[in-house]
This record gives C-alpha cells, sequence and structure tokens, in this order.
C-alpha cells in the first residue's frame, strides 16, 4: 500500500501504465565552440515546438472550455518569454549543451519558487518542472513514447496541463504522480475531469510496474498494488457504495437545470466549507453563488493575514474551478462577530455592520481585498459587497480594489485585472436605487433573509415573530420584481442566494419573476432541478403576475399552496 495525497476523489481498479524513466541529465555537460550555434537551434526548435503544442490545444480548448484554457495560457506566457530564453541562450553561450542549460535554468527557477513562503508558488514549482521535462522530451524525441489504453491509470513523476488534457481524451481512469500539490494545475484538471488522482506518492514510478492491477482511492489518498483477494472484495463494496450514491442522485444530475419550455435557471451554491465545495461538484452545480467568508474566520480572536487568507481563498477557488466561486467580503457585525469586533450596540442589525464596519477598518478590507484578487488568477472568482446602502459605499470600495491592484501590479503578482465585483441587495434602500446600483457594479445577489427583516423592520432571529417575518409578503416581492428588473435593463446578472431560493414552493413564483439564478446549498440542488424541470416558464410568468397582484401574504401564499403540488 503506498500512501499520497487525496487530490481528486473516486476509487477505481485497473492497470498501471508507468512512465519511462528519466534519464538524469549531466549538469555539466560542455560543447565547443563550434557546437555553441546548433545547441541554440536545438533550443529554439525545441521551444518552438513546445509553444505550437500549448497554442493549438488552447485554441481548441478556448471553444470547449475557456477556463481551463486560461489555465495552459500562463504556461504558454512562461514558454515564449524571451527574457528567460535569453538566459539559457547565455547558459549556452557559456559552453553547456542545449539540454543542460535548459535544466540548470529551470532548476534554478524551481528552486527559488521552493524556497519561497508562498505556498502557491511552491505549487508552480512543479509546472516549471513540467515545462522542463517537455523540452528534455521533445529534443531527444521522446513525445508520443506513452501508450495508454482505455482504463488505464496512469503513474508519472509530474505531468503537465497539456500532456493531462491529451491522456484525458484517451481515457486514462485513475492518475497517480509523485510529485504536485493540491492546488497545482494537474489536480484542478483531474477534478474537473473527474478522474480519481492520488498525488505525491513517493518512489511510486519505481514501486509501481506497467501491468500492475492498481486500486486507486483518491477520497483517501491511498494506492495498493496488486490487491490481495481481501482488498479486492473491499474495493468492489466501495465501488457498490458508490455507484449506489450516483444512482440515488440519478440521472437528474447529468440533465440541464431548464424549465419544460427551454429556459435555463442556473443553480449555484452557497458555501461554508470545504466540504460544501466538494459536494457543489458532486451535484455539477454551476458554481459558487456565494462564500460567506467571515465563517472561515469565526472563533478566530483576529483577522487572518494576508498570506493565509489567500491560501485558503485560492484552495476554494481551485476546487470550484473551471466555475465561478463568489467571495462575499466579510459581513462582520450584528449576528456575526469576531471578538476583535466585539464591541457594545444597542441596535447591532442596524449598526456598524458589513460594509460600514469594512469601510472603517480599511486596513482589514485591503487584506482581504488583496488575497482575493490574489486568489483570482485564473480568472474564476467574483467579489461580492455586503449590506450596501448608496452608490458612495460602492465607490469607495471600487476606489479601494483600484488601489490593491496597483499595489499587486508594481509587486509582480498575478491576478484577474476584470474580477467581477458585484453588491448584496438585502437592504431596502439598495432595491429601491437598484437602477442606480446596476449601472456601477457587475452583478447583484439578492439576499433575501436580509432584505425581509429590513424591509418588515422584522429581526430575523427572533423566534416571537415568525409570523412578521416573512419573505413573501407583497413588500418583499415587489423590491425583489424591482430589482430584477433593473439588473435586466442594465443587462448584469442577478442570482438570489437567501434562503427562499430553496424553498421549493417559491421556485415557481422566481423563476416567473424573471430570475435566472438560483444559489442555494447543495444538498438539495438535484431536487431543487427536479423542480424547474417540471414547471414551464410560460406558466410560471403567468403565476407571477397574479402573485404580484396579491394584497397580503396570506393571499400570496394561498396562491402558492393552490400551485405547488
Ligand atoms: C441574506 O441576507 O439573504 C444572505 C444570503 O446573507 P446572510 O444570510 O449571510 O446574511
Ligand atoms: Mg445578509
Amino acid at each position: 500500500m503506498l500512501n499520497g495525497i487525496p487530490s481528486s476523489p473516486g476509487v477505481y481498479m485497473g492497470a498501471a501504465v508507468v512512465e519511462y524513466s528519466k534519464v538524469d541529465i549531466n549538469y555539466n555537460e560542455v560543447i565547443n565552440d563550434s557546437e555553441i550555434e546548433a545547441n541554440i537551434s536545438k533550443f529554439i526548435s525545441a521551444s518552438r515546438e513546445l509553444s505550437d503544442d500549448y497554442t493549438a490545444i488552447i485554441s481548441e480548448l478556448d471553444k470547449t472550455q475557456p477556463n481551463i484554457a486560461t489555465i495552459l495560457e500562463s504556461n504558454l506566457m512562461l514558454i515564449n518569454d524571451d527574457i528567460l530564453k535569453k538566459d539559457i541562450i547565455s547558459y549556452i553561450e557559456k559552453g553547456y549543451s542545449a539540454e543542460s542549460a535548459i535544466t540548470l535554468f529551470y532548476d534554478q527557477q524551481r528552486n527559488f519558487l521552493l524556497s519561497t513562503k508562498d505556498s502557491i508558488l511552491r505549487e508552480r514549482a512543479f509546472e516549471i518542472d513540467n515545462i522542463k521535462d517537455r523540452l528534455l522530451d521533445i529534443i531527444w524525441g521522446r513525445k508520443g513514447l506513452f501508450q495508454v489504453s482505455k482504463g488505464d491509470i496512469l503513474v508519472v513523476r509530474n505531468i503537465t496541463p497539456s500532456e493531462l488534457i491529451h491522456y484525458q481524451s484517451m481515457g486514462i481512469a485513475g492518475l497517480i504522480t509523485e510529485v504536485g500539490g493540491l492546488t497545482s494545475h494537474c489536480s484542478i484538471l483531474a477534478r474537473s475531469y473527474e478522474i480519481p488522482a492520488v498525488i505525491g506518492v513517493k518512489d511510486a514510478c519505481s514501486k509501481i510496474k506497467t501491468g500492475d492491477t492498481i486500486i486507486i482511492n483518491g477520497y483517501a489518498g491511498v494506492v495498493i498494488v496488486n490487491p490481495n483477494n481481501e482488498a479486492t472484495s473491499h474495493y468492489n463494496l466501495k465501488k457498490i457504495i458508490e455507484k449506489e450514491h450516483q444512482d440515488r442522485l440519478g440521472q437528474i444530475r447529468n440533465l440541464p437545470s431548464e424549465t419544460k419550455d427551454g429556459r435555463y435557471i442556473k443553480i449555484m451554491s452557497n458555501v461554508d466549507t470545504m466540504r460544501d465545495i466538494d459536494n457543489t461538484v458532486k451535484t455539477k452545480s454551476d458554481g459558487v453563488g456565494l462564500v460567506r467568508t467571515e465563517s472561515l474566520i469565526l472563533g478566530l480572536n483576529t483577522f487572518p493575514d494576508e498570506e493565509s487568507q489567500y491560501v485558503s481563498y485560492s484552495q476554494f477557488a481551485d476546487r470550484a474551478f473551471p466555475h465561478a466561486i463568489t467571495f462575499r467580503a466579510f459581513d462582520i457585525g450584528s449576528d456575526k462577530f469576531t471578538s476583535e469586533t466585539n464591541f457594545h450596540e444597542d441596535n447591532p442589525a442596524l449598526g456598524v455592520r458589513g460594509i460600514r464596519f469594512l469601510l472603517g477598518r480599511e486596513d482589514v478590507f485591503k487584506t482581504q481585498i488583496r488575497a482575493i484578487l490574489r486568489a483570482s488568477a485564473n480568472k474564476n472568482v467574483r467579489f461580492m459587497l455586503p449590506m450596501i446602502i448608496n452608490l458612495p459605499e460602492l465607490k469607495a470600495t471600487l476606489d479601494l480594489i483600484e488601489i490593491c491592484k496597483n499595489e499587486l501590479k508594481a509587486e509582480g503578482q498575478m491576478f484577474d485585472s476584470r474580477m467581477p465585483v458585484g453588491i448584496m441587495i438585502e437592504t431596502p434602500a439598495a432595491a429601491i436605487i437598484s437602477d442606480i446600483l446596476a449601472k456601477n457594479c457587475d452583478f447583484f445577489s439578492i439576499g433575501t433573509n436580509d432584505l425581509t427583516q429590513y424591509v418588515l423592520a422584522s429581526d430575523r432571529n427572533n423566534e416571537h415573530l415568525s409570523d412578521s417575518y416573512d419573505t413573501l409578503h407583497p413588500a418583499v416581492l415587489r423590491l425583489i420584481k424591482i430589482t430584477i428588473d433593473n439588473a435586466e435593463d442594465a443587462g448584469i446578472d442577478l442570482s438570489i442566494c437567501g434562503e427562499i431560493a430553496g424553498r421549493f414552493e417559491a421556485t415557481k413564483l422566481l423563476v416567473g419573476m424573471g430570475v435566472k439564478s438560483l444559489s442555494v446549498s447543495p444538498s438539495i440542488q438535484l431536487n431543487l432541478k427536479k423542480n424547474l424541470r417540471s414547471m414551464s416558464y410560460k406558466n410560471a410568468k403567468t403565476f407571477a403576475k397574479n402573485v404580484l397582484k396579491c394584497e397580503t401574504p396570506e393571499e400570496v401564499r394561498q396562491l402558492i399552496s393552490a400551485n405547488h403540488p
């Protein structure tokens, strides 16, 4: 039994195909002056070939999986970087062979990255190694040496994203690597292709031989080589349990979430933990509509520093990849405290909460913005602001984001310069001026939990107010409708992430009001999809029109229950 890091979930038993062993090259392989030109050409033509390979794969992926294409673009930039090329050529000019110069240079780069404190950069070191290996493969004519058949488990020292895409298209069903990290691109890709993977398995290439039977357990990070009867029966049992689970989820998992008359409604996830993210992958949701980042710091006495926030946001973003993930800025205050902010307020729900707290604590806010921007490098991150009541709050935040971008640019940090910024619509003020706010941000998410409490002046946590705290009150519904129409007119995305998005009896009403995206807990997504697939958009529109004419919450409820089976 070999142990590694569980990188992509799933269990699978199959035959191993093990990478040929790489020859260690002599770093000091020196050449004569007369061989310098030939070695420079060897290097230039290898990097051109590698660049062409990447460009072809990227343009293919651009059509089908644009987010995965962006991962490869960062590798392509490294391959084509003129300054890096010049450095390698200067080694050759000093008398190193092309292979030695490539190895020397890339090993230096890799060692530098490995010596940094930044865990994400350390993982990028493996990608540097990959580029080096691929250049050497091309020079030594080893391209295409690997023959894999459908259902094989690939065992490699390391793998490039482009190689993984290639082997995935040839049908590999499992992946074991000796090196690599959880947030490395190979792990992200394995997860998005749903190939069980265990990475960081020491000496896997020498301990496993081609043709060995392997059980790979991507949940536990375990690899069993040539399993005995007991291990095989254990595997068969696990496989049955996994299949039963899949059957329970049923076909619905793979069907589109659209109404009978073909209106597609995005189903996204509200998440608080890493486990929630893994569940969103299982239900095949359309990304993450809300990460309550304050839940990541609950129980801490202080705000985490930029580095640890960056690592945790990156892990979330990588897990969600290739789908978008929406991080909401800390919604501190009211019922959500950390001890650093534990000041007394007579009326905390109307106090220094959400954006008000953040704009008053620029140190906290900037640290979070910088960490989220840095986690946006793969272009699947969106940023959302809680408790907005006016345009100046939004503009002040946009200014702060601009300052952070300039700082990061000057520091040479990678980020998505066009990271979408949106706002929660959870105060009556924001809903009423949503036409103005829509012109100044990229998306809205309606937080009906707070919107209800503020429209109806009813504390959402007060059990004595459960009658008056009612999201189906006509006043709340009207504000939701105004917001949907204003977002539509401005051409920005809108979703609902409050609890009403997951109440099945309200789905038809929300869809009929024009909502195209719902963000709910992963556990109810498949039932929500079933519900959506059973309704017609045309009927839902008429139904919503009638509901919006209701004069009391009771009338709304009666109409809804008459229409909900
Ligand atoms: C909301 O207010 O509806 C919402 C989704 O945010 P929270 O519940 O975190 O306040
Ligand atoms: Mg809220």
